[in-house]
């Protein structure tokens, strides 16, 4: 089986956030807690690349008051990836955060799960609630993808490539995918909005950006049967990811390698 290096790659960030903003359960304590955007390229020995998620543009940084640092596509090319060379993406979900710049992506296939199509283009859309966070340009994006063949559904678990697996866990969306990542320390889980924060899961204690409660609890079970150890878990939006796991030589200040054990745990 194939073992990938998995680079963690910070391309936005959110410093106004606050604390009560990511949990369900809320308590008096508040305060400042940033949050950043990331997207994740997944590379083999023989340098076949696999790429999780395509970020936001400029357009929607500022319509929504984030600040975007680099395009994805100029994170990716610091790491020597040409994202118009790209043939594989997976999209964990259509939030606006995840499922912009198919432009920069003019070769990929995306691999998504037939829920989530039908979550992002369905009734549900009625509901400003889950509308919002939706960028109705990148979801018509991939639908013109779906005429032009470049969508492959996934329905439910997937194994994309040796070594790397897709698994709905709902939730957070009606159709979101976590990936699993054979790698050189063991198997590392990408939790993207399954787990926005370690605290959500360390605390059981959901991001309040929730479809169905039960099924997010239900996926924090299961991203940490696929998981490791707690430190093969990615959490989608967490600053200690860039503090806790080793930085890319010439990329330090946006991006770490997530195949590689941690420097510390704390
Ligand atoms: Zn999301």
């Amino acid at each position: 089986m194939d073992k990938w290096e998995i680079y963690v790659l910070k391309y936005a960030e959110r410093t106004n956030a606050l604390k009560h903003e990511h949990f369900l359960f809320t308590d008096t304590h508040n305060g400042p807690m940033p949050m950043d955007y990331f997207i994740w390229a997944l590379k083999n020995e023989e340098g076949r690349v696999i790429i999780v998620d395509m970020g936001f543009e400029e357009k929607e940084a500022k319509k929504r008051g984030r600040r975007l640092l680099r395009t994805p596509a100029e994170a990716l090319a610091e790491v020597r990836i040409d994202a118009s060379e790209v043939e594989d993406l997976i999209v964990s979900h259509m939030h606006y955060d995840h499922c912009g710049n198919a432009h920069e992506f003019p070769k990929a296939t995306f691999h998504i799960q037939e829920r989530e199509m039908a979550f992002a283009t369905g009734p549900n859309m009625k509901h400003p609630a889950f509308r919002d966070i939706f960028a109705v340009d990148y979801v018509v994006d991939m639908v013109r993808a779906l005429f032009g063949d470049r969508v492959e559904f996934v329905d439910g678990f997937k194994e994309l490539a040796p070594g790397i697996t897709l698994h709905h866990v709902g939730g957070h969306t009606d159709g979101l995918q976590v990936v699993r990542v054979n790698t050189q320390r063991g198997w590392v889980v990408l939790a993207v909005d399954a787990i926005h924060l370690y605290a959500n899961i360390e605390e059981i204690n959901p991001f309040p950006l929730v479809l169905n409660v039960a099924d997010m609890l239900n996926g924090y079970s299961t991203i940490t049967n696929l998981a490791d150890s707690p430190t093969h878990i990615i959490p989608g939006h967490d600053p200690l990811v860039l503090d806790r796991f080793p930085k890319v030589p010439g990329a330090e200040e946006f991006a770490v390698r997530a195949d590689l054990t941690p420097n510390h745990w704390n």
